[in-house]
């Protein structure tokens, strides 16, 4: 039987600010997790200063004992970043001018309008022959650089964000050359449908379908699935995961809102900005936690009209026109101060969807109206939709939680309608 050429790597971080404790070695978690995806095994982690000397000692050692070498760290512009003129220097490679790398370094400069640095262009100085990794969250590339004898050296930079989206984008290709396959996945985020009732509809998929594999896993108060393939190529991994997504959809498509969206916020605002719609929002029980959530996305101010917290009657009745007798005869918890909170909020916002919320968030409750009673209602002009919710959590944090998420599902639903 052929013997498959497995490699193996180790890892240096590079950073004085390392081992002096200031900051957490989270690279190193980050990139052993992904090459033990990868099936790629790590077998030494290594942390070194800002320090060619040592630098270099480390690198002879992993050269001793590993295939491929994994850098981060000492890639910037400053003197004390050294990480690639020791490591050109050690692989017998000299460093050129990569003139993209220039381009973008200036353009960058220019785009933010500040004057750049001479120092700068030595971050485009590239080991020869290298493969180069564009830097899409700053300035400093990454490369991949081999020796005569095969070892190869992958630098990477130090900020996580840089790194971690470089590693996405680039790195995972570059290595899948070394691995037998490679692993992907997608999540589907899913609201106003519980775990069970989610199971239940894609039971038989969950449990026969081994690639990709589809797993239920819980975030606070949200169904979320995970499609993971495991094959050659990255290409074939998405086909067969998107199949998976198409077959998840046909059975519970109606409870999706958005695949690798993050968050449901996140998906609302890009549908509203995507229909050139606003919304505004009444809160009671949730204290303004819809208003936070939509203003923590970027570009919320396209799509956000404006945000009310009422929590006393007086100020249902003052800012959102409530009638004082729909409080006296149903309570400040009811469907009906829901509406009329509703209508107010759409009245005096001029957006085109007013959303209100009012419930009792416990964990104090009364026996008409138990902790984690809700009522939602959303108005856009002409139609009224009402929600009741009674939430089993009694957890304040929870009710409150759980009663945004289906806030914003009726507003995202309504907001797909149109
Ligand atoms: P450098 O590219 O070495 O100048 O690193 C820039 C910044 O990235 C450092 O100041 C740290 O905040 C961060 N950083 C560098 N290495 C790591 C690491 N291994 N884990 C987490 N953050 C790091
Ligand atoms: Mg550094």
């Amino acid at each position: 039987m052929e013997k498959t050429s497995k490699k193996s790597a180790e890892l240096i971080s590079i950073g004085t600010e390392l081992l002096l404790g200031n900051i957490l070695n989270t690279n190193a978690k980050y990139i052993s997790e992904k090459l033990s995806q990868m099936g790629i095994d790590v077998y030494y982690q290594t942390t070194v200063g800002d320090n060619p000397d040592r630098l270099e000692r480390a690198l002879e050692l992993a050269k001793s004992r590993a295939d491929i070498i994994i850098t981060t760290g000492g890639l910037g512009p400053t003197y004390d970043d050294l990480s690639k003129e020791t490591i050109a220097r050690n692989f017998g490679r000299k460093l050129v001018m990569h003139e993209p790398s220039r381009a973008r370094i200036e353009g960058f400069f220019k785009k933010i309008k500040r004057e750049m640095t001479p120092n700068n262009l030595k971050q485009a100085l590239m080991p020869e022959g290298s493969v180069i990794f564009e830097n899409k969250m700053g300035t400093a590339p990454g490369c991949a650089v081999e020796d005569d004898n095969g070892k190869i050296a992958i630098m990477l930079p130090g900020p996580p964000r840089e790194m971690t989206t470089m590693f996405e984008n680039s790195v995972v290709d570059y290595l899948s050359q070394f691995c037998d396959s490679i692993i992907a996945s997608k999540t589907i985020y899913t609201a106003g449908i519980g775990e069970s009732t989610l199971e239940d509809r894609l039971y038989d998929m969950m449990t026969t379908s081994t690639n990709p594999t589809i797993a239920p896993y819980a975030k606070e108060g949200e169904c979320i699935l995970r499609v993971t393939a495991k094959c050659k190529t990255k290409e074939e991994a998405e086909r067969l995961i998107d199949e998976a997504i198409e077959k998840v959809r046909e059975r519970v498509g109606d409870y999706i809102y958005g695949v690798d969206v993050g968050t449901i916020e996140n998906a609302i605002v890009k549908l509203l900005k995507e229909k050139g719609l606003r919304a505004a929002f009444a809160e009671s029980c949730t204290g303004g936690l819809i208003a936070k959530r939509i203003t923590d996305i970027p570009g919320a101010s396209d799509v956000f009209g404006m945000g009310v917290v009422a929590y006393s009657n007086e100020a249902k009745m003052k800012l959102l026109g409530v009638d004082e007798a729909i409080i006296k005869e149903h309570g400040a918890v009811s469907e009906e101060c829901a509406i009329s909170m509703a209508k107010g909020i759409y009245e005096a916002s001029g957006a085109d969807f007013g959303l209100a919320v009012t419930g009792v968030a416990g964990p104090g409750q009364s026996e008409q109206k138990p902790a984690g009673l809700v009522y939602i209602a959303l108005y856009d002009g002409t139609e009224v939709k009402t929600r009741k919710l009674n939430i089993s959590y009694t957890v304040r944090e929870m009710v409150r939680l759980i009663t945004a998420n289906y806030a914003l599902d009726m507003l995202r639903r309504a907001a797909q309608m149109r």
